[in-house]
C-alpha cells in the first residue's frame, strides 16, 4: 500500500483498484476492540469490519470453537450431508427469533441472503414487486443492488438492473425539516400513492426494509412507520422482509434493530455480520408455512452455512447471551451518545450526533442540503477529512449516508467504558483538529 492508500501489491499480481481502501491500515493481529497495524501502531477499532465482530476480533470462545469445528470437518456440503454445527446454530438462532419465525436457511453473505428473502417472497406470494425504502443498502449482487437506494455508485454502471422493484420515501425527518409524526405520515401516504400509481397491491410480494438504516446514513427508522408498513402489508397480503443485517445481533441495544418497534413480527428477517464475529454465514428465518413455499433446491449453494462458520456462529451467540452484550452495547452506546454530545457541543459543522446502542453517526453539513449538490460535497468532504483524522488518532471509523456526510461509529459489542472514553477522546481532538 503506497501513502495514498492505494493497493499497490507485492509481486506480479495487485489487488483490484475496484476496491477503495478506507484506512492504509495493514493489520498485524487483533484482539477485542484493537487492531494491531504492521506500521506498529495500536487503532482502536470502530468500525468492526462493518458491523461484523461482534464480539471484537479473535474472542477466545470463538476462535476455540473454528479451531476445534476445523479439526473435525471444514466443508460439510450441506445440501449433501448435514452436520452439527448448523443445527445448534439454528437451535441458538431460534431462542432468538420471534414466536412463529421457525425456519431458517443460510447463505454466505448479506447480499446473498437479501437474494433468498426475494426468491422465497416473490415464490411464496406469485407476486412479482418488491417495494424498498429509500435510503436502504441490500448489497451488492444484481438483486441487492436493484433494492439499495442509499447512493448510486452501489447500482451505477451496473444496469439494467432487476425487474419488479420499486422504492417508496423514507420517514426522513431530518432531512425534511418535518417532525417525525409530519415525516412517517408523508411516507406513508407516499407509500399509498405508489400503491395507487405503480404498484398494484395485488402484485406486492413484498416490502423490503432495514429496520436501522445502515450504509444509508445510521439513522433509526421511526417505529409509528415500522407499524404503518406492517398494517398495509399485512392487508394487502404481502409480506414485511426485514433486513437486520447491519442492525441485528445487539448491534442497537436489542437483539434486533426491530425490537425497538413495540409488537412487531415481521414475515422474514434477513441476518448476517454479526452473527459469526467475522466468519462468512448468513440467513433468513420466516415461518415454515411460508418457506415451504419455496420449490425444494431452489434456495442452495455450495458454501452455505459452513461448518466452520456455523461453530463460530454457535460460540458467537453463546457468548452474547453469557457475556451480556446486548445490555453492553446500550450502555456503551449511551455514554458514548452522551461522551460525543458534549464534546462535539457548539461545532456549527456538524448537524446531528445520533445513535441506538453501538450504531452512531455524526452527520455534518446542512440535513436539508444533504440530498445532493454543491453543499452535499462540501459536507462529505468534511466528513472524509475527520474520518481521516481519526486514523492519525489512533481510531479507526468509516463514512456513510447516500452523499458521504456522515462519520459512522461501530464499536464492537464488547467495548468496555474506558475504550468509550478513550474513543470518544480521539474522535472530539480529531473533529477539532479538522475544524478549527
Ligand atoms: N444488507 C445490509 C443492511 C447491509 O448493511 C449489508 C452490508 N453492508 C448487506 C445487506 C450486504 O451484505 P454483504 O456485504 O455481506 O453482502
Amino acid at each position: 500500500i503506497d501513502s495514498g492508500g492505494t493497493l499497490i501489491g507485492m509481486s506480479s499480481a495487485a489487488l483490484s483498484p475496484a476496491l477503495k481502501q478506507a484506512t492504509p491500515v495493514v493489520v498485524d493481529y487483533a484482539s477485542g476492540s484493537w487492531i494491531h497495524g504492521t506500521d506498529g501502531r495500536d487503532y482502536l477499532d470502530f468500525t468492526t469490519g462493518i458491523g461484523v465482530t461482534s464480539t471484537g476480533h479473535c474472542h477466545p470462545e470463538v476462535v476455540a470453537a473454528a479451531q476445534e469445528q476445523c479439526a473435525k470437518i471444514i466443508h460439510a456440503q450441506y445440501t449433501t450431508v448435514m452436520h452439527q454445527p448448523l443445527l445448534a446454530l439454528t437451535d441458538k438462532l431460534g431462542d432468538h427469533l420471534p414466536a412463529g419465525i421457525d425456519s431458517v436457511f443460510y447463505a454466505n453473505s448479506g447480499s446473498e441472503a437479501v437474494e433468498a428473502a426475494v426468491r422465497l417472497a416473490r415464490m411464496a406470494t406469485g407476486r412479482q414487486y418488491i417495494v424498498t425504502v429509500q435510503r436502504g443498502f441490500h448489497g451488492r449482487t444484481v438483486a441487492a443492488a436493484s433494492l439499495t437506494t442509499a447512493g448510486t455508485k452501489f447500482s451505477a454502471g451496473f444496469g439494467p438492473l432487476m425487474a419488479g422493484v420499486a422504492t417508496t420515501p423514507f420517514p426522513d425527518a431530518l432531512r425534511l425539516q418535518m417532525s417525525e409524526e409530519e415525516a412517517v405520515a408523508h411516507a406513508l401516504k407516499e407509500f399509498d400513492y405508489l400503491l395507487a400509481t405503480r404498484v398494484h397491491p395485488d402484485e406486492l410480494a413484498a416490502v423490503l426494509i432495514e429496520p436501522f438504516l445502515g450504509d444509508g446514513g445510521y439513522l433509526a427508522v421511526p417505529p409509528a412507520y415500522l407499524q404503518g408498513l406492517r398494517e398495509r402489508t399485512r392487508r394487502h397480503g404481502a409480506l414485511l422482509v426485514l433486513d437486520e443485517v447491519q442492525a441485528g445481533i445487539g448491534r442497537t441495544g436489542e437483539f434486533w434493530g426491530h425490537q425497538h418497534t413495540a409488537d412487531l413480527v415481521p414475515d422474514v428477517i434477513i441476518t448476517a455480520k454479526g452473527i459469526a464475529s467475522g466468519f462468512p454465514i448468513s440467513a433468513i428465518a420466516a415461518p415454515e408455512e411460508i418457506m415451504a413455499r419455496v420449490w425444494p433446491g431452489s434456495q442452495g449453494g455450495t458454501y452455505g452455512g459452513n461448518a466452520v462458520a456455523a461453530a463460530a456462529g454457535v460460540a458467537t451467540l453463546g457468548v452474547i447471551e453469557r457475556e451480556g452484550l446486548v445490555e453492553n452495547s446500550r450502555v456503551r452506546g449511551g455514554e458514548l451518545l452522551d461522551g460525543l454530545r458534549t464534546g462535539l457541543a457548539g461545532i456549527e459543522q456538524i448537524c446531528d450526533i445520533r445513535g441506538t446502542g453501538l450504531m452512531l453517526g455524526v452527520e455534518f453539513g446542512d440535513p436539508a442540503a444533504n440530498a445532493g449538490g454543491p453543499e452535499a460535497a462540501d459536507a462529505a468532504r468534511l466528513a472524509t477529512a475527520v474520518q481521516q483524522a481519526c486514523i492519525d488518532e489512533d481510531l479507526l471509523t468509516l463514512t456513510c449516508g447516500p452523499t458521504g456526510s456522515i462519520v459512522r461509529i461501530i464499536p464492537p459489542l464488547v467495548v468496555t467504558a474506558e475504550e468509550v472514553a478513550t474513543g470518544t477522546d480521539r474522535f472530539v481532538r480529531a473533529v477539532r483538529r479538522v475544524v478549527e
